[in-house]
């Protein structure tokens, strides 16, 4: 399932959480999209292999940042140069991320004729003060119009983010969020406790002790509660923080997560092919400036063995199909096998891990730990 991934780096305002690329500032987006442009030219032949056979690709994937915010000129050039130089499946899945006050009738439609069949749309909370909090730039009515306008438009295929765990949100509320999601038939959810990077205004608020730091009791409990309410209604828990209804699984992730590879191209961009990566720099103004030049900013790096392994149980470890063992043994010999399975004891006799069918896999009492389980079973 080989794929793209393009990173626009503008947003509308900064969340307070927020620490991806992106700047408020849209003074240089006429210059980013023409660099952008340059890029999607220059990087034609990353995916493919050196015979020259260009094979469909599987998923495009708008991200960012804000890619809603580009109006219809900046997305109808990017669209069509992406469709002259890539070649895609006839059943590719194209998504675009977008903020709930972007999302205008005339806007959807406008997507839906430049080949969007998924919207990525972060809602976060349908409640007023949670979204103030975040400093969302959309309110809560938006939140709700934007959903009943995209399925009006004819998407079905829609998932849509929510963010727990947030300081004064009862479990009430995070029950009610999800239900609303539910309530409308939204086939996909992503859904992120919050989370304190540094830097961030968040950050500097509690440190400040103007915001009450995270309370990770809080969090685990509106984990359960999300893992319980989608079981409920017929979302499967497929990644940790990933729950879909059959057929709506995101493919393009499902791509990241078994090791397919990607291209990248925007500003913080990463690009994936087996046994290397490559990243291109997280500065706007660097990445035009280098393009202009006729240079992709980029650099890469070739994996170690135990890197590549690393990263395996990291992404294996957060999905419902869990670590194959016979995988680990073939693409790294015994000696991993034999390490990550002597790491695993403490969390089979816990009953964090659980051991069935030749692979290890999280139990529902390990999930919310995931990521610290699966840093234990490294190489
Ligand atoms: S809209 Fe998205 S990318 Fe932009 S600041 Fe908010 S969370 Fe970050």
């Amino acid at each position: 399932m080989p794929g793209i991934y393009i990173h626009i780096p503008f947003c509308r305002q900064a969340c307070h959480y927020c620490n991806f690329h992106f700047s408020v500032s849209q003074k240089r987006r006429p210059e980013f999209v023409k660099a952008l442009i340059r890029e999607i030219k220059m990087q034609k032949d990353f995916l493919y292999p050196d015979s020259g056979n260009r094979f469909p690709l599987d998923t495009l994937y708008l991200g960012g940042g804000t890619p809603s915010l580009l109006d219809t000129a900046e997305l109808d050039v990017i669209f069509n140069v992406i469709h002259k130089y890539y070649s895609f499946a006839p059943n590719a899945e194209i998504t675009l991320e977008a903020n709930p006050d972007d999302l205008i009738p005339g806007k959807l439609e406008t997507l839906r004729k430049l080949s969007v069949n998924r919207l990525s749309i972060g809602i976060q909370s349908f409640y007023e003060d949670d979204l103030q909090f975040m400093n969302r730039s959309h309110n809560s009515r938006q939140a709700i119009d934007v959903l009943n306008y995209a399925q009006e438009a004819g998407f079905v295929n829609i998932t849509a983010d929510l963010i727990y765990g947030t300081p004064g949100m009862t479990d009430k509320q995070w029950e009610q969020n999800i239900m609303q999601l539910v309530k409308m038939g939204i086939p996909h959810i992503s859904a992120y406790s919050l989370t304190v990077e540094k830097k961030t205004a968040l950050d500097v608020f509690i440190r400040k002790g103007k915001v009450a730091p995270v309370d990770e009791e809080q969090a685990a409990r509106q984990f359960d509660l999300l893992c319980a309410l989608t079981a409920q209604h017929g979302y499967e828990h497929y990644e940790i923080s990933n729950f879909g209804k059959k057929g709506y699984f995101s493919k393009h992730n499902l791509g990241y997560w078994s090791g397919e590879p990607y291209l990248g191209m925007g500003p913080s961009a990463h690009s994936f092919k087996p046994g290397m990566r490559q990243w291109n720099v997280a500065h706007t103004g660097k990445y035009i400036d280098s393009l202009k030049l006729g240079k992709i900013p980029a650099q890469q790096e070739i994996l170690t063995e135990e890197q590549q392994y690393n990263e395996y149980v990291m992404t294996a470890l957060r999905t419902m199909w869990g670590i194959d063992e016979k995988h680990v043994k073939n693409k790294f010999g015994a000696r991993y096998h034999e390490s990550m399975m002597r790491s695993a004891q403490k969390y089979l006799k816990n009953g964090k891990l659980v051991h069935s069918s030749g692979r290890l896999k999280v139990t529902p009492s390990g999930k919310f730990f995931a990521d610290g389980i699966a840093s234990d079973l490294f190489a």
